[in-house]
């Protein structure tokens, strides 16, 4: 068997060929190790293999593994999908969320951040697949919502965030991510300081790379299959 050590420095080479064939600088692109439904034991072992960024999707599961894991300098991003009555611990445990789509969310998360951390930073999700499903705000619906979040004073807002419909097609994982960044550029143009593109995962991550991803998120790759029966009414 493969451990965590080993898949964690697989992935991040293949991080480093992607970086280096897309022309862009060596480390330009940052790993987060998606360790939803993962226990706390399999933490310890990516941060001693020297991973500190992790993401979760589930609240609950991942306030008892910061508990566990309070010894180790980590930095926690909330990648899951985000319920109203859950923007307090939220706001009080995590460096980073993706995934905003809604103001009223921003706006929760902004107040319930403690006066004495940095503020809050913040990716917007867009739904890039155009799938009515998908959560994620409307590509045409992004700048008003850039513009009200970016007001807010305990957000940072870093940028964009997307979750594209799953294909082998490499072409068509690139025009999701193209779009995305392409999303991002005009932001920019309009003023607003942004630098992140949070997108790609473990089955499309050198094809995010290539259109200009600055974060990765990557759970399977590094931890193997998920190993829980998710919540119902959770996607993934
Ligand atoms: C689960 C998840 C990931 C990681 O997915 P893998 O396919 O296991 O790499 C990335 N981003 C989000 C938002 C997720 O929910």
């Amino acid at each position: 068997m493969t451990s965590i050590s080993e898949r964690l420095q697989a992935v991040k080479s293949r991080l480093r060929q992607a970086e280096t064939e897309a022309g862009r600088a060596p480390e330009s692109v940052t790993l987060i190790a998606v360790s939803k439904t993962q226990p706390a034991d399999a933490i310890r072992e990516a941060h001693a293999a020297g991973q500190y960024a992790f993401g979760e999707n589930y609240l609950q599961e991942s306030l008892e593994k910061m508990a566990a894991l309070a010894d180790l300098p980590l930095k926690w991003h909330f990648i899951g999908p985000i319920q109203s009555n859950k923007t307090r611990p939220i706001a009080e445990n995590f460096a980073w969320v993706h995934g905003v789509d809604r103001l009223k969310i921003a706006q929760r998360l902004s107040d319930a951040r403690p006066a004495g951390l940095p503020p809050l930073n913040i990716c917007i999700e867009v739904n890039v697949s155009g799938e009515e499903s998908k959560g994620g705000v409307e590509p045409n619906e992004v700048q008003a919502l850039a513009d009200a979040i970016a007001q807010l004073p305990g957000l940072k807002l870093r940028g964009l965030m997307a979750i594209p419909a799953p294909t082998n097609d490499i072409a068509l994982q690139r025009q999701q991510f193209r779009m995305l960044r392409e999303l991002l550029e005009s932001l920019k143009q309009r003023g607003l300081a942004l630098d992140t593109l949070s997108m790609g995962m473990s089955e499309d991550f050198p094809a995010a790379i290539a259109e200009g991803a600055t974060i990765v998120r990557i759970g399977t790759a590094i931890f193997g299959p998920r190993i829980r029966i998710q919540p119902p009414g959770n996607p993934k």
